[in-house]
């Protein structure tokens, strides 16, 4: 699944644009909604900032 690193985000926004399923909320802090992401890769490709990270876990 796709996480974002909350140390490295700048809250730039860019990968809830692209986000194609909307699962990127800005509440707060950037999050990926796990049960909406359908692990297309296009938020990590955006990101400036590398703040998105893939893990095994889940
Ligand atoms: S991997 Fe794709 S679906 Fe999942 S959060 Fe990133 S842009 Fe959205
Ligand atoms: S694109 Fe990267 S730096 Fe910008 S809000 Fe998303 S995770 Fe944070």
């Amino acid at each position: 699944m796709y996480i974002i690193l909350e140390g490295k985000c700048s809250n730039c926004g860019l990968c809830a644009d692209v986000c194609p399923v909307e699962a990127i909320s800005p509440i707060g802090i950037y999050r990926i909604k796990a049960e909406l992401c359908i692990s297309c890769g296009l938020c990590q490709e955006s990101c400036p900032s590398e703040a998105i990270a893939i893990t095994d876990s889940g």
